[in-house]
This record gives structure tokens, C-alpha cells and sequence, in this order.
């Protein structure tokens, strides 16, 4: 996963101003989802009534989805009403497995990362469950709506658009290192509680921004940056297993969170890391301190989420699975 740099972008709001849902709000609530009117916040359920005969096997099912906006680099909840009988529930969207969890009796819950290059269009999430009395099986459509990112033009040391020829295997071995990383996600979800803010910094570079350095086009910008001083403590953003605790070419000081089944929160750029690979470590914990290493032009604090292998901006995930 490329960081696409780490600059310190201009100071400018998030820009996230979709139509809001206010009058859905209590159906969020009703799930233990956070909602805030004013907020972009989309709501939407099938239920099994609602769909025409022939679908008997799916009674029983029922899916709320909440996210701030159906759009690349946005997270989504699904939360499924299953009969507390149930004992697995799969989910596939983007011709990939979405794990899901029991969060309550009878309520499963899979995190759906839409990739911020996700192509704009018609899916279709495929809900299955077992239980005693059979399978049960659902569908419910999920609509990625266009999205624009901005270009910034940035300029930057020239070695770090056109890597000197000595770095190159450091940069290879950091690839292989993190491709390693990201295919050994615990099996087990690690985080139950609700996010935290790593930082208290505002959140000014916006997401998914197309980056040019010195000219020269580079991979979007895949996380969020916080204009917190050099020196601010660095707080998990929720627990996990630490699978990464060093120097990295590009991102500089570099932690990396499993949070499980798939979730892993990168942060960069520190100026001191707090802790060692292989630890765990509960929401709150200290990283370490923000810092200015690896590609950047100013001190501040990138954070970035996957979400089974889904780039998504993590503040999508600080407002769906806050408190
Ligand atoms: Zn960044």
C-alpha cells in the first residue's frame, strides 16, 4: 500500500458536504451505529418482505448499511439481523470475502472497505448465514457513486520522486516486508471498542488526493493527515497487534496495527516509536510521537486504513465506530 507521501497539505475543511439522512438517524441508533444529523450518513435496508416470492430462504435476514456516503475510500457497516440460532454468516462484495462478526445476539456485522480507486457503479453484496433450520440467504445492492479527487502539485527532495539507485532495494525489501504484513491478518477480530482519535491535530489533507511531485504523477494519497506538532503523542486508534515497528523508505517511522480479520491502521512519519513488534496494544495506547521522517515536507501524523486490502479514509471509520 502506497502512503503517497505525507505533505503537509494546505489547511482547508474535509469537504465532505453529501446530503445527510437526518430522518434515518433512528434506524443508526437502532443498530448501535453513530450517527449525526448534518453528518453524511446513508442508511439503507432490504428486507426480506420487501423482495418478491421465491426468495423463502431468506427469511429471517434482514441488513442495515451505514456509511457516511456509498463512494470510493468509504467505509461501510452492514449489520445483518440473523436468528440467534445462527452460527456462521458470510459476506462477498467486490468478488471478494467480507469477514463478519457476532457483535450481539442475533446481530452479525462486516466492515465493507470501498477501495478509494474503486470503479464507480451497480454491486451487489451477497449475504449468506447457517443455522440449524438451513441456509439463509440475502442481497442487497450497494451503489458506488462517482467521486473526484483533488491534484496537488508538491515539490519535494528529488529523491524521493526518483529514488536514488541505492534505495531501491531498500525500497524492494520495505514492498515485500508490507505484502507479508498485510496477508497475515489475525483470524480473530482484536478491537471491540470504539475508535479514538490518534491525535488531537485537526485532519486537513483530504484523502484520496492525486499527488504530483516535481512534475511527476504519483499513487493517490491513501490516508489522512493530522497537523499535530513534532513531538505530540501518538494514541492507537483501537487494538491490535503490533506487526510493524520501524524504518520504512517512504513513510519513515513506521507502526502498523492488525486489528483483525483484515483491518490494519498504518502510522507515519514518526519521530519516535514507543513500541515493539509482536505487542498488543488496547485503544489509547501510546505509539509513539509525531515526527517528520520518510517523505514529507513538515511534521504531522499519517494515518492509513485497510479494510481488506480497501483503502478507505480512516476518518470514516472514527465516525461510524465512535462512541
Ligand atoms: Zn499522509
Amino acid at each position: 500500500m502506497s502512503s503517497g507521501g505525507g505533505i503537509v497539505p494546505s489547511r482547508k475543511p474535509a469537504g465532505w458536504g453529501n446530503s445527510s439522512a437526518c430522518q434515518k438517524r433512528r434506524t443508526l441508533k437502532a443498530v448501535g451505529l453513530k450517527g449525526t444529523c448534518g453528518r453524511a450518513i446513508v442508511v439503507a435496508s432490504a428486507v426480506l418482505g420487501a423482495l418478491p416470492a421465491g426468495f423463502a430462504q431468506s427469511a429471517g435476514l434482514t441488513v442495515t448499511i451505514a456509511a457516511r456516503t456509498i463512494q470510493p475510500g468509504e467505509l461501510v457497516v452492514l449489520s445483518v439481523s440473523a436468528p440467534s440460532t445462527t452460527q456462521s454468516l458470510r459476506v462477498r462484495v467486490f468478488d471478494r470475502p467480507i469477514a463478519a462478526f457476532k457483535a450481539e445476539e442475533g446481530v452479525w456485522r462486516a466492515l465493507v472497505g470501498i477501495d478509494l480507486e474503486q470503479r464507480p457503479g451497480h454491486y451487489v453484496a451477497l449475504i449468506d448465514a447457517n443455522g440449524p433450520s438451513g441456509p439463509l440467504h440475502l442481497e442487497t445492492d450497494l451503489d458506488v457513486r462517482p467521486r473526484t479527487f483533488p491534484t496537488r502539485k508538491l515539490q519535494v527532495p528529488p529523491g524521493f520522486v526518483n529514488p536514488p539507485a541505492d534505495a531501491l532495494a531498500r525500497i524492494q525489501k520495505d514492498t515485500a516486508f508490507l505484502r507479508d504484513v498485510y496477508g497475515h491478518s489475525s483470524s480473530d477480530r482484536l478491537w471491540s471498542e470504539p475508535f479514538v482519535r490518534p491525535v488531537p491535530g485537526e485532519a486537513n489533507s483530504r484523502f484520496g488526493t492525486r499527488s504530483v511531485f516535481n512534475g511527476v504523477p504519483r499513487s493517490p494519497h491513501a490516508g489522512t493527515d493530522f497537523l499535530s506538532p513534532a513531538g505530540t503523542p501518538i494514541k492507537a486508534p483501537n487494538a491490535g497487534r503490533i506487526v510493524a515497528a520501524r524504518d520504512l523508505y517512504f513513510l519513515g517511522e513506521t507502526v502498523i496495527i492488525d486489528h483483525g480479520l483484515g483491518m490494519f491502521s498504518v502510522l507515519g512519519h514518526l519521530s519516535r516509536i514507543d513500541v515493539e513488534e509482536g505487542m498488543t496494544v488496547a485503544p489509547g495506547t501510546q505509539l509513539g510521537l509525531v515526527g517528520a521522517t520518510g517523505r514529507v515536507t513538515g511534521a504531522h501524523l499519517h494515518w492509513a486504513l485497510s479494510v481488506a486490502g480497501a483503502r478507505v479514509d480512516p476518518l470514516s471509520a472514527l465516525e461510524l465506530l465512535a462512541k
